[in-house]
């Protein structure tokens, strides 16, 4: 879809159009030459770059330490853990070949790297003075994708991948919870995502986890998109990969392990949770630009205004604002306006002739009305708080949406309406079969056992049998 081609179809009308004209008019991402692939340019590289470096941040904080394996795995290493292969088994890209000749074993594109950083756990650690061991990667992973659609579901991902090994299962529970915590974090502080933490039924389990974790959001269709997930694998990994370790006692143990993912599907969350009818809308702490300033005129008249323009725009650099200047002399001040609106920037300031002469510049936000006059010394005093109150703004709006599109439920009519258009807080009797059937009727799964849910029991509300989980789940459709 060419760029001058202006606007995007309404959220209201069609949801999924939207997003798909959002992503590539926004510039974030281009299709890769291979079905499934996706290129993700500049603009939405910054975000997910964004993203990661706060991430990273939390990650070490916490005491992990980043590392690098390698791409490709023996494909021995994932048959040994039978579930892990079996869950992948359908998603897997295998290099069979290589320098001209067939590989006496196949190669497998990792997945996801729990048995080749299993491996070298196993290597790494002998003595329980080894443990805990705390390792992160930064990567790309490839899972093939039969239904692809851009940033959230694509051949090939950006994510890190948390891997860590304990002496016991108390240790290595409360690194998955503080794993987890971390992704609630980054989601509500950083991409002003109100996600809900909680803890997946069997059905929903990682291949060879224990148990598994999740922070869910919703985004503005009222589906939910699993936005981070965390692992117990309890010795399933350890006895696979022979990670042991020898304990005070002199006696060998195997380790309890943990893993955990956020993905540059994040990204994707961000569009869908914040976007409206005009395009992107980005919280300043992801935005590429957090302040673009718009110089108004032409020819002699931009000579006047660009130098103050840039002069404002190296002010507020130095108080930490990305800001960035569109002084492209081809294009009209209306063109750009909703250039920068698609592309979802925060803060806007026009600055004319008039302006220049009265000393001041035109704020306005992307989600407000009207524009303010703001003098051009306090301009960077001005847009700090002004980028604050916004960031708080996104995640107040979409707390409120979430809650006005989540419903309490007690009845299979009541829950059907409900997951329509968003969340049903419903009791499950835990039956997979249930599930399933629950499923096939609305789309809806259960997408967590919340974490802070009150307790709470009642029957099944598809089949009547009593809840399994003292507590009301989390249903809706999803991503
Ligand atoms: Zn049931």
């Amino acid at each position: 879809m060419a760029r001058d081609e202006r606007g995007v179809t309404p959220q209201s009308e069609n949801f999924s159009d939207w997003y798909n004209e959002v992503v590539f008019k926004a510039e974030l991402v281009d299709r890769g030459p291979v079905r499934g692939t996706m290129v993700i340019r500049p603009y939405g590289y910054r975000i997910w770059e964004l993203l990661q470096a706060d991430m990273d941040r939390r990650i070490k904080e916490t005491g992990h330490v980043n590392a690098y394996f390698p791409l490709l795995i023996p494909e021995s290493y994932l048959q040994r853990e039978a579930e892990h292969v079996e869950g992948f088994a359908p998603e897997l890209a295998v290099v069979t070949h290589a320098g001209g000749k067939q590989l006496e074993e196949p190669l497998i594109v990792r997945p996801t790297s729990e048995t080749v950083i299993g491996e070298m756990m196993s290597k790494w650690i002998s003595s329980y003075r080894d443990l805990p061991m705390l390792l992160n990667q930064w990567a790309n992973v490839v899972r093939w994708e039969l239904r692809p659609r851009m940033l959230l579901r694509t051949t090939e991902f950006l994510w890190q991948e948390g891997h860590t090994a304990h002496a016991d299962e108390d240790d290595a529970m409360r690194e998955t919870m503080l794993a987890l915590d971390l992704y609630a974090r980054v989601a509500r502080e950083v991409a002003a995502m109100p996600v809900v933490a909680g803890e997946k039924t069997p059905g929903e389990r990682f291949p060879g986890a224990r148990r598994t974790y999740t922070v869910e959001g919703m985004m503005r269709d009222g589906r939910a998109l699993q936005s981070g997930t965390s692992h117990y694998m309890g010795t399933n990994f350890a006895e696979a990969f022979g990670i042991q370790y020898a304990a005070e006692s002199g006696e060998l143990e195997y380790c309890h392990t943990s893993s955990w993912g956020m993905s540059s599907r994040m990204v994707g969350g961000v569009i869908m949770t914040h976007g409206d009818d005009k395009g992107l809308v980005l919280p300043p702490a992801l935005a590429p630009y957090q302040v673009v300033i718009v110089p108004i005129g032409r020819g002699d008249q931009a000579a006047e205004v660009i130098p103050p323009a840039l002069e404002l725009a190296d002010r507020l650099r130095q108080t930490g604002v990305r800001t960035h200047v569109d002084d492209r002399e081809h294009l009209s001040p209306g063109f750009k306006f909703n250039d920068w609106e698609m592309r979802g920037v925060p803060v806007r300031l026009e600055l004319g002739p008039r302006d220049l002469a009265a000393g001041s510049v035109l704020m306005s936000t992307r989600l407000g009305q009207g524009k303010t006059p703001v003098s051009l010394g306090e301009a960077p005093s001005r847009v700090g708080p002004e980028l604050t109150a916004f960031q708080d703004l996104l995640l107040r709006r979409a707390t409120e949406f979430r809650d006005s599109h989540t419903a309490v439920v007690d009845t299979w009519e009541d829950f059907a309406e409900a997951v329509k258009t968003g969340w049903a807080l419903a009791f499950h009797c835990g039956r997979q079969d249930c599930e399933d059937d629950i499923k096939a009727a609305t789309s809806a799964t259960p997408r967590c056992i919340p974490a802070d849910g009150p307790p709470e029991h009642g029957l099944c509300v598809r089949c009547g049998l009593p809840s399994a989980y003292g507590k009301r789940l989390v249903f809706g459709r999803a991503y």
